[in-house]
């Protein structure tokens, strides 16, 4: 007889699985024993469920790189006892979750499945029903006896998409998340539609696990009218190592000579700058405009078409796990997981 599919349920907390305090009205996270007593149509799915609860469930607000850690490694301990994993998360930081977690598993050959929602599990109208559920079996699906999907996604609303390309970009709509610089790798209607040419497949390697990150990183935000105080303050923070710096339209930056100055100061003293767009979608094209040029003259590296929050983990993860900081500036231009498309500006 063929056995039933397994999946392993990581359950780090969010609004699935939140209600209201009753004494301040605030939205509070509760156990797994209480999500699920409001989704008795689990039990339909032909699947076997074991569920992993952190010990303290979390607003995905406070989850913390040590997190990701404990994600990983429940992993690692469990990957050949399931065939895929669903992380019920908040939706906050959700993409960096899940762009965490696809940079620290190597050669992953199940799906890892991150989920959750907008209404807690518990509320009438709430979407956490539909994206638990398909996000379930996703995680088990199988194609001639192989996973069918073996990468780190996000599924919300109807999509499921590469986790390091998204971004929460809604508070109140369902659908929650974008990946304006990637298609979806699957539609969920009637069927589950597959974008099958795009579709991560596993390569054979035996699969790896890191779990170290480095969190002295900042991300400079530029707007205009900044200070030379602001600027100078983030790049003189204690301990810093690399700097997202967030910038406009196609990468640029004001050419101001404090501005590129310091920037230029902060290279020298070996910090490592990354250039990403501010913008929801496209790519940083260093050169492109006068107001890029001198970023790229001075070495500052572009991020191409990679998200802020894929960017801020995949450096915390190259600098906790290359032998030295020319090693980070060599790898960080190299798309690791598709997290981001090489431009001819590159
Ligand atoms: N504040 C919640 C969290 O991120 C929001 C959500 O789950 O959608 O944990």
């Amino acid at each position: 007889m063929k056995r039933k599919p397994k999946a392993l349920i990581i359950y780090t907390g969010g609004t699935i699985g939140m209600v209201k305090d009753s004494y301040t009205g605030a939205l509070m996270p509760v156990n797994f024993e209480r999500l699920l007593a409001n989704i008795p149509e689990i039990v339909k799915l032909d699947i076997e469920l074991d569920i992993h609860t952190f010990e303290q469930t979390l607003d995905s607000s406070n989850v913390l790189p040590e997190h990701w850690i404990q994600m990983v490694e429940t992993i690692e301990k469990n990957y050949d006892r399931y065939d895929g994993f669903v992380i019920l998360h908040g939706s906050d930081t959700m993409a960096h979750s899940a762009s965490a977690v696809s940079f620290m598993i190597e050669n992953l050959s199940k799906p890892v499945i991150f989920t959750g929602s907008q209404l807690p599990i518990g509320v009438l109208r709430t979407d956490a029903k539909e994206n638990f559920i398909t996000a379930l079996e996703i995680a088990v699906m199988k194609e001639n006896d192989l996973p069918k999907v073996t990468e780190v996604c996000v599924y919300f609303e109807y999509h499921l998409l590469k986790g390091n390309r998204t971004t929460k970009f809604s508070s109140s709509h369902f659908n929650a998340f974008t990946s304006t610089n990637y298609p979806p790798l699957a539609e969920a209607g009637v069927q589950i539609l597959f974008n099958d040419n795009i579709l991560r497949k596993h390569n054979g390697l035996p699969t790896k696990f890191y779990k170290k990150l480095d969190p002295n990183i900042a991300i400079l935000k530029i707007f205009p009218g900044m200070t030379e105080n602001y600027v100078r303050g983030v790049l003189q923070i204690e301990g810093i190592k690399a700097i997202v710096l967030e910038t406009f339209g196609s990468g640029n930056a004001p050419t101001s000579d404090w501005f590129i100055s310091a920037l230029k100061e902060a290279i020298a003293r070996d910090i490592i700058i990354v250039n990403v767009t501010q913008c929801p979608s496209g790519s940083v094209m260093q050169g492109k405009y006068n107001t890029s040029s001198a970023l790229g003259e001075i070495g500052v590296l572009s991020g191409q078409d990679i998200t802020s929050e894929a960017a801020l983990v995949k450096l915390m993860f190259l600098l906790a796990n290359s032998p030295d900081l020319d090693t980070v500036r060599q790898k960080f231009p190299i798309p690791l997981k598709e997290e981001m498309t090489i431009n001819e500006w590159a």
